[in-house]
């Protein structure tokens, strides 16, 4: 594992320096994608490079909400220079180590919850079934309420299924238990759903359908700092997800769009069935 985490980095670093040398222009329009951010969690982003990550997408980018994002989106109207920052499942750390941050920059983001999660009475048994990180508690509804108006929610269906596995009256029950959930607890219906797992064999079939029924768009992790394209729908949403071996270079890299292959490659990698933690691209 450790010679993959290398390799990794080195990768990193050369795509990091290719695009420098090449220009870097920010003219993309990045969905940034967060899970946990934590000071000791090994998979999580640590608070001081989420820091340096908002104070520069701030100064790089109009950061708007995701409702505005994808109203532009919809409209055909999304500039160039836009961006949204956005949170998945909801940990209690989104409110004890990204909210401050958030705050201090006046930088709007937005948290999918996870009903499920919040509402679990042993929210470990809940994570280790559902696959979420480890170790890591859900927020409380108490938070998520302090956290608004700047923090939006959205959805992240209630018990962090796969949709596409689901069949028609069940994935209606997992979506509206969801909405019905966050609408009753904060008093806001979410419009907007983030896939959970996110990449294609995940939502195409027989989801999108159905998701239209209850939500405006969504988002998906499929590898991309560009939405503006008429091939992209308000449905499939692309996003750049923001790991802990991110360093600066290769985040203000990953940002401007020269590196959206990666996406392309992913997919490949993900049709040959190389996928999971030991594809150094897929973690990319
Ligand atoms: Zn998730």
């Amino acid at each position: 594992m450790r010679g993959v985490a290398i390799l990794r980095g080195a990768i990193k670093k050369v795509l990091a320096g290719a695009t420098k040398l090449w220009g870097l222009t920010y003219d993309s329009n990045p969905i940034l994608m967060y899970h946990s951010v934590h000071p000791k969690h090994p998979l999580a982003v640590t608070p001081q490079a989420f820091r340096e990550q908002i104070a520069f997408f701030r100064e790089k980018f109009r950061v708007v909400s995701l409702r505005e994002y994808l109203q532009a989106k919809r409209e055909n109207r999304l500039l160039p220079g836009t961006g949204a920052v956005t949170f998945d499942d909801g940990y209690r750390d989104n409110y004890s180590f990204a909210y401050p941050i958030l705050r201090e920059y006046s930088c709007p983001a937005t948290i999918f919850i996870c009903s499920g999660f919040l509402e679990a009475p042993d929210y470990r048994a809940f994570s280790r079934q559902a696959g979420l990180y480890p170790h890591l508690p859900p927020l409380t509804w108490g938070e998520v309420e302090e956290m608004q108006p700047l923090i939006e929610l959205g959805a992240h269906t209630h018990s962090h299924v796969q949709i596409s596995a689901l069949k028609g009256d069940v994935l209606r029950r997992e979506l509206g238990t969801n909405i019905a959930i966050i609408a009753q607890r904060t008093g806001t219906k979410p419009t907007i759903l983030a896939y959970p797992w996110g990449q294609d064999d995940d939502f195409i079939r027989p989801g999108c359908g159905i998701v239209a029924e209850y939500f405006q768009g969504a988002v998906t992790t499929n590898f991309a700092a560009r939405n503006d394209s008429g091939k992209v729908s308000p449905y499939g949403l692309r996003r750049l997800p923001v790991g802990p071996g991110d360093d600066r270079d290769f985040f203000a890299a990953k940002t401007t769009g020269a590196l959206d292959f990666i996406g392309s490659l992913r997919k490949i990698y993900r049709r040959r069935g190389d996928v999971g933690e030991r594809n150094t691209i897929s973690q990319l």
